[in-house]
């Protein structure tokens, strides 16, 4: 059983003092801003945050804040935000009441549906979402509800590849390894800056910290990277890499593991299928081969395979930059082939699975259905659906295409798609030509601003909060509930009381739906569903029992107690007294540590074959493709200049741009070019240039440096605020330019959907 508050702890918390400008008191929370899940210390003087800090008593954090974690105060505070439900009239918003707000989406949304039908309606899930209790217990309401193929979210922005991966190899879209980061010896990193982003697809507080532990250890870390990122400047070796090899150099690697007789596959040997294919599939691809396309010399892809291999652990890690490009799934599926092939699957130090506290799937045996995918297509392009949403590259002509099944309405959540997603000039003229659309958001953005109906969540210190995505992917098993710290406030609405009064207008029930009712429906659902799984822990129980159990809590808690209860460390409801609960996590407020990962295969598995498919059949088909990369030509070569994206510490996709503190200071939205490609182009530092891409254009100052490589040019995601009719004051102010309208609807990876903003051709020149 893990460590649980001591006495004193309990009475240190919550603690209050009193000061000359009134009685503040402390509380401890868990950051939502990234993926990180840091413990906050707040001081809060009635509503308002007066102090910021990191929590060192936090199980997983232990203090560490970065400096958008002291930003939730300005966001909590910000002027900008919606407060009450908005109603757009004409270009203008008007405060309405709740109820004018949801007899306003009835009308608007009913009698679409109910003439064109479900499919007419689109839902689009934006990436704070996966940080949002209410978001993640509720979205599926919502879905279920709407009925609708059109669903889409940030997911195929950026991540998809990782997860249908990690679907075809394991048998779960979120059954993804991530690096034993706090044990390994060795680090591969591609296209990943957690020195910026502070990880992704990896839950770990204080990556700089753990990764300086790493080689103060005497460990080696290795970035590959076209830009000379922060990261990179901290590791022991940067190999720059042209962007969208990825796959080509790990390819490279399982070629010289094979070849010089590297490959030992260590404690999952038994549990691997298809190691011979994958041994034929690479001898296509020798490091002398791929190395003038990679940008890295073959004698260093032979020497880090050896180093990979000898290694006494090592994980190779991907994100973000192996993701959004063509070649996405080939690559995410490769880090994980060489996982496999040096024997770091699965064992303390190397690439490993979270086994967290809310845990199904996968928690009690190996037997499974795998994945499928494309059990429904898109209506315009017959593109698949990848883990029940359509390609976000999609989204656009499904609204501008006329015919049947055209989609007419939009519902968004916590997204800003105009900004985030390809093409972001034709979605912005189609989110225009919308009917009727609905958002569940805190600002009127580039997105929301077409919204006829804006519905504003509570303020995040109203509203309990736990990790429910992000646990499973954390590098240590860890558990961290934070209460609702302050009273909602009248015309404060839940979120989670929201989307299930939307549900029930979708749902044809009008605008006035019992919440509670619905809730109550939700939650029995999730009880029948727990008490009829093998090896649960309340296998076979009385669902009346359970349902009684958990009455003293509505609304998110109320399943969130549930899956703790019946998870990997559950108090099943009685069967282990000692067992986790939120009553449990409730007296744990700087969380509870779960313990280091744990070996977990085969349980983890949920292949058909209840193996590792290391040659999945959808993989193996799409290695032809990656050897035509082989012929294209270089930029120094006549080639044309690709660019990639970057990320800065100060932000986070498109929204927090709208806070001062975050913003202040240098422009960052800059485009970052070679001295060398700039003398060629003829223009210097500070100079704006326009850069073109099939797709669009846009204009923004270059920043000649050399921590991008020849060929490659830099421009950070997630601006361009210059749009009229936003209400972000500060992000007007500070808006940048939008380099999502450089990405194009036609060019993503085939085997997950997801968009290519890594790799695209651009043409620069200056103004
Ligand atoms: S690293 Fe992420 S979770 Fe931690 S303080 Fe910063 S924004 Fe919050």
């Amino acid at each position: 059983m893990p460590h649980l508050v001591t006495r004193a702890e309990k009475r240190a918390y919550p603690f209050a003092m009193t000061t000359s400008a009134g009685t503040t008191r402390i509380e401890y929370r868990t950051c939502h801003l990234c993926e990180a899940t840091c413990g906050l210390e707040l001081h809060l003087d009635g509503r308002a945050i007066t102090l910021v800090r990191g929590d060192r008593d936090d199980v997983f954090s232990h203090g560490y804040l970065c400096p958008k974690g002291t930003a939730v105060k300005q966001l909590e505070s910000d002027p900008d935000r919606i407060r009450r439900p908005l109603v757009r009239r004409g270009d203008a918003f008007h405060e309405v009441s709740w109820d004018e707000a949801f007899d306003e989406i009835d009308a608007g949304l009913t009698p679409i549906r109910d003439q064109y039908g479900p499919d007419a309606l689109a839902i689009y899930l934006g990436n704070p979402g996966a940080h949002n209790l209410a978001g993640l217990v509720y979205n599926r309401a919502l879905l279920q509800a709407a009925r609708t193929k059109n669903v889409y979210s940030a997911s195929t922005v950026d991540q998809m590849p990782k997860q249908v991966s990690a679907g075809l190899m394991f048998g779960g879209g979120l059954t993804i390894p991530v690096p034993d980061v706090d044990r390994t010896d060795y680090l591969l990193m591609l296209g990943a800056n957690p020195y910026a982003s502070n990880g992704s697809l990896m839950t770990a507080p204080d990556l700089p910290g753990r990764l300086h532990a790493l080689r103060a250890r005497g460990g080696k870390l290795v970035v590959v990277d076209p830009r000379r990122t922060k990261t990179a400047e901290e590791a022991d070796e940067h190999l720059p890499i042209r962007p969208a090899t990825d796959a080509l150099f790990l390819f490279a690697l399982v070629h010289v593991l094979f070849e010089d007789d590297l490959v030992d596959l260590g404690d999952v040997a038994a549990h691997v299928n298809g190691v011979d294919d994958v041994r034929r599939l690479a001898t296509a691809f020798a490091p002398e081969v791929v190395a003038p396309a990679c940008g890295i010399e073959a004698a260093i892809i032979r020497r880090i395979a050896h180093e990979l291999a000898a290694a006494p652990t090592a994980a190779v890690y991907g994100r973000i930059g192996t993701c959004t490009q063509e070649f996405g799934t080939l690559a995410s599926w490769l880090v994980d082939v060489v996982n496999v092939c040096t024997g770091n699957l699965d064992r303390p130090g190397g690439a490993m699975f979270t086994r967290a506290a809310t845990s199904t799937a996968g928690t009690f045996s190996n037997e499974g259905r795998g994945v499928t995918f494309g059990r429904r297509t898109s209506r315009v392009r017959g593109l698949p659906e990848y883990f029940g949403e359509l390609p976000v590259v999609c989204l656009a002509e499904e609204i501008e295409t006329p015919g049947d099944g055209q989609v007419r309405a939009l519902v968004t959540i916590a997204g800003n798609p105009a900004v985030s997603t390809p093409n972001s000039d034709q979605l912005r003229r189609a989110l225009a030509s919308l009917d009727f659309m609905v958002s569940i958001d805190i600002y009127v953005n580039e997105t929301t601003r077409h919204a006829n109906v804006i519905l504003p969540p509570e303020p995040e210190l109203a509203r309990g909060h736990y990790d429910l995505a992000l646990y499973n992917l954390a590098i240590r098993n860890v558990a961290n509930y934070s209460p609702p710290l302050v009273e909602l406030e009248p015309g404060e609405v839940p979120e989670w009381r929201s989307m299930l009064r939307l549900a029930g207008v979708i749902g044809g029930l009008g605008a006035h739906a019992d919440v509670d009712a619905l809730d109550d429906v939700v939650v029995s659902g999730l009880v029948s569903k727990v008490v009829g799984r093998r090896g649960s822990n309340v296998e076979g129980r009385d669902a009346d029992e359970l349902t009684k159990a958990l009455a003293t809590r509505r609304g998110p808690e109320r399943v969130l107690d549930l899956m703790l209860r019946t998870g990997p460390y559950g108090d099943g409801f009685g069967a282990d007294p000692e067992g986790l609960s939120l009553a449990v996590l409730e007296a744990n407020p700087h969380g509870i540590d779960l313990g280091p990962l744990q070996p977990r295969i085969p349980e983890v598995l949920r292949t058909p074959s209840g193996m590792i498919e290391l040659a999945p059949e959808a993989c193996v088909g799409d290695v032809e493709r990656l050897r035509s990369v082989l012929e294209r030509p270089l930029a120094r070569d006549g080639g044309p200049l690709v660019l990639v994206g970057r990320r800065d510490l100060r932000s986070n996709n498109s929204w927090m741009h709208n806070l001062q503190v975050l913003v202040k200071g240098k422009a960052r939205c800059t485009v970052h070019v070679h001295p060398d490609d700039a003398a060629r182009l003829g223009f210097g530092n500070g100079v704006d240039v326009r850069v073109r891409s099939s797709s669009g254009e846009i204009v923004l100052p270059a920043e000649v440096t050399d921590a991008v490589m020849p060929g490659v040019v830099s421009i950070p995601h997630g601006w361009g605020h210059d749009v009229e009719g936003t209400q972000m004051a500060t992000a007007s102010r500070h808006a940048g330019a939008n380099s999502n309208v450089l990405a194009r609807t036609d060019l993503f990876d085939p085997l997950s959907g997801n968009a290519v903003f890594s790799g695209i051709p651009v043409e620069i020149a200056p103004v």
